[in-house]
């Protein structure tokens, strides 16, 4: 048995995951970071640091905690930057 694993965006859901034609989130494309583990505890873990890695080097950034793609992560910066400046 193997174990799949992908990288998949947070903002995947919402409406402004897609903003036309051949310009979408990469999880709707399924371009997410993927990689096959073996079905042991080591590498599962191994696999997973190579897809961090793997993401961070495509452009993919962790906001707040969160996985997002290289699509999605200035539609965020820029809402959370908006929702910042309300705050003052
Ligand atoms: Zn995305």
């Amino acid at each position: 048995m193997g174990i799949w694993m992908e990288v998949r965006c947070e903002n995947r859901s919402e409406e402004n995951a897609y903003t036309g034609y051949d310009n979408a989130c990469w999880s709707h494309e399924n371009q997410g970071s993927m990689e096959m583990a073996a079905d042991t505890q080591a590498s599962v873990k191994t696999v997973f640091k190579s897809i961090e890695k793997d993401s961070l080097k495509n452009g993919w950034k962790k906001i707040k905690g969160e996985w997002f793609c290289p699509h999605c992560v200035p539609i965020v910066e820029a809402i959370n930057a908006a929702i910042n400046s309300e705050r003052g």
